[in-house]
């Protein structure tokens, strides 16, 4: 934690109390992070009085985020994948946007035409590397830091009304804050800083139940989910020479398994349990895209080789990226030879 200004939070503090309409916007497939600080900074804006607040999410979050969303918030959500005109029309009308989780507008999918439409001053909350800083009123970008949840946590302590006691901070908040900044570090066991522990600290103090939260976020999954895991690691992981792990599900296994979104999370990082493996790559099969997801150890760039070769980006260790069919691959059967091509050429360039 280095570049928090205190001047750029009262100007967010000013541009909250200045704006009716208050607007949320997080990435496609909103993940725990994602949800996290877009609910915490829900509760937060209702907290400070604001009436008009909305959440608007390209597409739907899952089961296991249920938790988060009381009775009260879910008439706030609009997900652009349900309802296009409505989350358009908030996105369009709002005075205020406040972008958590995501570096760049094209990161919310289809609702990058209407952020760029809209003359709502604009509020970056972020901890991806290679943030669009022009296109934001104001940036809040940290990569340093283990998630959105804690930057934007680091954030709300300094706010007037929180006065650096983080048992100001609305029940809801603290609570959505902790579930981000645990799924962003797989529960403690990545991008784990010093502020992070004293962040979970602070939030533990504070009544955070964070039992309930792990009990929620993993403890609850369908037995689909582990048959496929079992499946995948029997007869679908390959190791390449290079060290490079890969995993391939294609559309007809996911409907086998009648696999929901958010119920391959961390199958990628499993891999990396091997001695020799330094990176690992998860592809799903999702319409014409082939969505990636890689996770490396030291010394290996998932981000780079993901804005290589996977039209993606992300953290150091931690990246995505997507294949697009009849384009990139002329099918997912094909993926398995790009996959240890571009790999292959990635770590001998990179040596
Ligand atoms: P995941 O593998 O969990 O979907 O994503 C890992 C990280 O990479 C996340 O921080 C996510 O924001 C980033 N990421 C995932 N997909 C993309 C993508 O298509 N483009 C970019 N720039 N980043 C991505
Ligand atoms: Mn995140």
């Amino acid at each position: 934690m280095t570049n928090l200004s205190i001047t750029d939070i009262r100007k967010m503090e000013n541009m909250v109390q200045t704006a009716e309409r208050c607007t949320i916007v997080t990435h496609m497939k909103p993940d725990g992070d994602a949800m996290g600080s877009s609910m915490a900074m829900y509760h937060f804006l209702k907290a400070s009085g604001k009436e008009k607040v909305k959440i608007v999410i390209p597409d739907s979050y899952p089961d296991n985020l249920r938790f988060l969303i009381s009775d009260n918030s879910e008439k706030d959500i609009l997900t652009h994948a349900c309802s296009p005109a409505d989350a358009d029309a908030a996105v369009k009308e709002s005075d205020l946007i406040i972008c958590l989780d995501f570096n760049a507008f094209h990161r919310t999918d289809r609702l990058e035409k209407s952020l760029e439409e809209s003359a709502a001053k604009k509020i970056l909350i972020d901890h991806h590397l290679n943030p669009d800083t022009d296109r934001f009123d104001l940036v809040f970008s940290e990569t340093g830091i283990s998630s959105a949840s804690e930057l934007l946590y680091q954030i709300l302590v300094r706010t007037t009304a929180i006065g650096l006691n983080a048992e100001n901070l609305p029940a809801e908040t603290a609570t959505a804050l902790m579930t981000g900044m645990t799924t962003d570090t797989n529960n403690f066991s990545n991008s784990t800083y010093p502020s992070t522990l004293e962040m979970a600290s602070a939030l533990l103090s504070a009544g955070v139940d964070r039992d309930r939260i792990i009990s929620e976020l993993y403890n609850r999954q369908r037995e689909n989910r582990l048959r496929l895991m079992g499946h995948a690691l029997t007869d679908l992981l390959k190791i390449t020479d290079d060290g490079v792990a890969y995993m391939v599900f294609d559309a007809e296994t996911l409907k086998r398994y009648d696999i929901r979104e958010g119920e391959t999370e961390g199958f990628v990082n499993m891999p990396l349990t091997i001695d020799t493996v330094r990176m690992s790559l998860l592809l799903k099969e999702d319409g014409e895209r082939v969505r990636v997801s890689i996770r490396s150890k030291k010394g290996t760039s998932a981000n780079m080789c993901a804005r290589l070769y996977f039209n993606g980006g992300g953290h150091e260790n931690a990246a995505g990226g997507r294949l697009i069919l009849n384009k990139d691959l002329s099918d997912i059967s094909e993926a398995g030879t790009y996959i240890e091509k571009y790999t292959h050429k990635f770590l001998t360039d990179n040596k």
